[in-house]
């Protein structure tokens, strides 16, 4: 029987690369990559499957490569990102020239030239640009021709996936094989028990922010049913906490409400978080979510200038950010906002408005990522028309260096402010007590101070402040 690894591969960083996603963590947390979840479902019901979390496991890419030559395996599904590419590419052509086994990636800017890539780099023989589609065990049987979710390297002939864009509206997979994952080892800064794992709930979203990749990902629902099999499996083995990373987990509320209505009336007595958007949540979700277990809700807020949103097609105004932030700490749900630094036409004073924006709102945790021009992202073409460079920018991260600047911010005050932001948020003494009185258990109070201590590490280390 055909033996087929799935990779997180390692790296220098602490790279976060599930959901087609590019950024590295910057404090002690990480959690399972879903899509490494999702497949481990798909393929594990042809095929022996195995996992490697390198990066969890704190394993160099020596230690990595001796693992997979010990072992026998005739395929490595592995996850990439725009961020570690080249050391990720280093280990796959490595491992092609020494195991000689099929080396099948996923990664978010893999979805974009997907040809370009095949043609470029002979160890690539397959690109996985839907992962809760089927077609990569269709591929690792040997089929030729076209596949579902997968281009592929055929007879020397690259297959484009079949019916791009075309999937039906529903899905479901089989129960991912949680207990092959460290689960012991994932730390998630908000979560209220361990261990702790993934769930999907959709794939893609259906808004389309010209700043986001995940605009270009059809919006599809995961069968409540089907959904409901896998928490039932996973509370038997003994999980207590569910990150939903869907980027957008109240788009179709009557599939949230579906939801949280199973999970209530299973009294599956799971705890959870998820992501949602402000103008897709309201009172009646809010409280039938923290009924259900959810005990945090992360919302993307970008930026306080309205402008500067419509101009991104992310047209929401600071009444409906707040109002949302407030039904969240009425009901007693804690909240993570997401912002960015360094949006096109965003100057210094508005930046610095949104970082005050972040205090004020009260949220529980805030993110300050850097803008970066993703590939599928529609801002990208439109950089790119404006500065032809553009097109040889392919590495980046959302929490690293700038790799372009604003029409009115250089790329060295973006990164100041960024980290200022950091600073200003968390080094509160109000913050800090406000976040000691919520600690209500030894693990989640360890996990907090390990957390705290690793942003003040990151903050205080040379060349940080620059
Ligand atoms: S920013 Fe959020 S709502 Fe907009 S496309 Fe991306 S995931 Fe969807």
């Amino acid at each position: 029987m055909n033996k087929i690894l799935l990779l997180n591969p390692p790296g220098k960083n602490k790279y976060l690369r599930d959901q087609y996603c590019s950024s590295s963590a910057k404090a002690d947390y990480y959690w399972p990559a879903i899509d490494l979840l999702v497949l481990s479902g798909i393929i594990s019901s042809h095929f022996q499957v195995e996992v490697l979390d390198a990066i969890t496991e704190g394993m160099s890419a020596e230690q990595t490569l001796q693992f997979v030559k010990n072992s026998s395996f005739s395929a490595v599904c592995a996850l990439t990102s725009s961020s570690s590419k080249d050391e990720d590419f280093l280990l796959f052509n490595e491992l092609k020239q020494n195991c000689g086994l099929k080396i099948i990636l996923n990664g978010g800017f893999l979805r974009h030239n997907t040809q370009r890539y095949l043609e470029e780099f002979e160890f690539i023989d397959a690109v996985i640009v839907d992962y809760t589609q089927s077609g990569v065990v269709d591929y690792i049987k040997g089929k030729k021709g076209r596949l579902p979710g997968i281009w592929h390297k055929s007879g020397g002939i690259i297959q484009q996936e079949l019916c791009a864009g075309n999937h039906e509206d529903v899905f479901s997979y089989p129960v991912p094989r949680h207990e092959l994952f460290p689960l012991g080892k994932y730390r998630l800064p908000q979560a209220r028990n361990f261990p702790l794992t993934c769930v999907l709930v959709s794939s893609g979203c259906p808004f389309k922010c010209k700043f986001c990749s995940s605009a270009s990902i059809h919006y599809r629902k995961r069968d409540v049913e089907n959904l409901l099999i896998e928490l039932k499996a996973i509370k038997k083995l003994g999980i207590k906490e569910v990150h939903f990373p869907d980027f957008t987990f109240t788009a179709d509320k009557d599939h949230c409400v579906k939801i949280c209505r199973a999970m209530i009336d299973e009294e599956l007595g799971l705890s959870w978080d998820c992501l949602s958007r402000v103008d897709c949540f309201d009172g009646k979700l809010a409280r039938i979510m923290k009924k259900a277990g959810c005990h945090t809700v992360q919302f993307g807020v970008e930026s306080q200038n309205e402008q500067v949103l419509e101009n991104l097609t992310k047209p929401i105004d600071n009444k409906t950010v707040r109002d949302a932030f407030v039904l969240c700490q009425r009901e007693g749900i804690d909240t993570i906002g997401f912002f960015i630094i360094g949006l096109p036409q965003e100057d210094e004073p508005s930046i610095k408005k949104t970082i005050a924006f972040a205090r004020d709102l009260n949220c529980d945790y805030a993110s300050f990522s850097i803008f970066v021009p993703d590939f599928g992202a529609q801002i990208r073409t439109e950089l790119e028309k404006k500065d032809p460079q553009l097109k040889n920018v392919y590495k980046f991260d959302r929490t690293a260096f700038p790799v372009t600047e604003s029409e009115f911010v250089s790329k060295e005050r973006i990164w100041q402010l960024r980290n200022e932001a950091t600073r200003s948020f968390y080094l509160r003494p109000g913050y800090i007590w406000k976040m000691l009185g919520k600690i209500k258990s030894g693990s989640r109070l360890r996990v907090g101070l390990r957390i705290f201590w690793s942003i003040c590490k990151e903050q205080f280390k040379p060349g940080v402040r620059l």
